[in-house]
């Protein structure tokens, strides 16, 4: 089965996805955390994307499918994957959708996680990721709704979209997402 959990940035994305991982066994893979790690390691797709990264603004979509491209092939995710912070553009959507073609698969389901404004950015200053200060934070809010927030209607029109209200305990959101998988489980 293959998953996206969406929604903006602080909503609980990651700690849900890990959850999944933890508790289902699902593979999980965060186009996120794969840029840190580059970033960290200081390899040249590192140095290339470190400033975009820290400016709140999105990597180029070029080399984010670059990236996923590289994960599909991996055995670890024949079975599918929770896909965490991808797509976050429209062309990453339709690119996805072609990858996941050519492997015999497609997208399952979308759960996006609602959480208001103000909260969203309470979690993040408390989270202090090097990319969580108040002003990138605002940027990345503000670039989520205008280009990541259409992909939504995208799925939505395909009936794959879920709504997960997030701002709740995250054992009671993990259990609201338990519920959805379930449910798609015993239609196919
Ligand atoms: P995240 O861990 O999902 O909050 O991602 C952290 C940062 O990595 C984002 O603010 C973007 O700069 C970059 N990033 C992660 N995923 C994507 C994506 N799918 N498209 C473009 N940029 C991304």
């Amino acid at each position: 089965m293959n998953v996206i959990i969406f929604g903006p940035p602080g909503a609980g994305k990651g700690t849900q996805a890990a959850l999944l991982r933890e508790r289902l066994g699902m593979e999980h893979f965060s186009t996120g955390e794969e840029f840190r790690r580059h970033i960290t390691d200081g390899t040249a797709l590192g140095q290339q994307i470190r400033a975009i990264v820290e400016s709140g603004d999105l990597v180029p979509d070029a080399i984010v499918l670059d990236v996923v491209r590289d994960a599909l092939q991996s055995e670890r995710f024949r079975n599918g994957c929770i896909f965490d912070g991808f797509p976050r553009t429209l062309e990453q959507a339709y690119a996805l959708d072609k990858l996941l073609a050519d492997l015999g698969q497609a997208v399952d389901a979308v759960l996006t996680i609602d959480v208001p404004d103000d909260e969203l950015v309470r979690r993040m200053l408390a989270r202090g990721r090097s990319d969580d200060t108040e002003s990138v934070i605002r940027e990345r809010l503000r670039i989520y709704r205008e280009r990541t927030e259409p992909v939504l209607e995208y799925y939505q029109r395909q009936g794959k979209l879920f709504r997960i209200l997030g701002n709740a305990p995250i054992e009671q959101v993990h259990q609201e997402i338990r519920s959805v998988l379930s449910s798609l489980a015993t239609k196919q």
